[in-house]
């Protein structure tokens, strides 16, 4: 990380003027983030922090959400290719679609068996 002056002059302004400095840094820029009345801030981006305790924990939350995405869109093409395998003649492009259903069908089985993971 690379601090110029401006930014160490403004952080320590706003140390002067009552700000705290917390453990936390930011994760744009790496800078420490400062605690402002109560609000969270990174004096170099000049941005407020919204405060994210652990990336496991967002992880966490929005994975069952993310991963039932993940399967409807598999199932969506799965059900585009299937039609599409179905008018297919040609052994190479039925390989070639057999192929993506089967990755596709890969990626459904773990989506869900991790979803399955989550619940309990
Ligand atoms: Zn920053």
């Amino acid at each position: 990380m690379s601090m110029k002056d401006e930014d160490i002059q403004r952080m320590s302004q706003a140390l002067k003027s009552g700000a705290k400095l917390t453990p936390e840094i930011c994760p744009v820029c790496s800078s420490p983030i400062f605690e402002v009345k109560g609000e969270l801030w990174c004096l170099k981006c000049n941005k407020k922090v919204v405060k994210i305790r652990e990336n496991s924990e967002v992880v966490g939350a929005m994975l069952p959400y993310t991963l039932n995405n993940l399967s409807t869109v598999v199932a969506e093409k799965l059900e585009q290719l299937s039609g599409l395998l179905s008018r297919l003649t040609e052994p190479s492009d039925i390989k070639n679609v057999a192929d993506t259903l089967s990755a596709l069908l890969g990626v459904l089985s773990q989506s869900e068996s991790l979803k399955e993971k989550l619940r309990k």
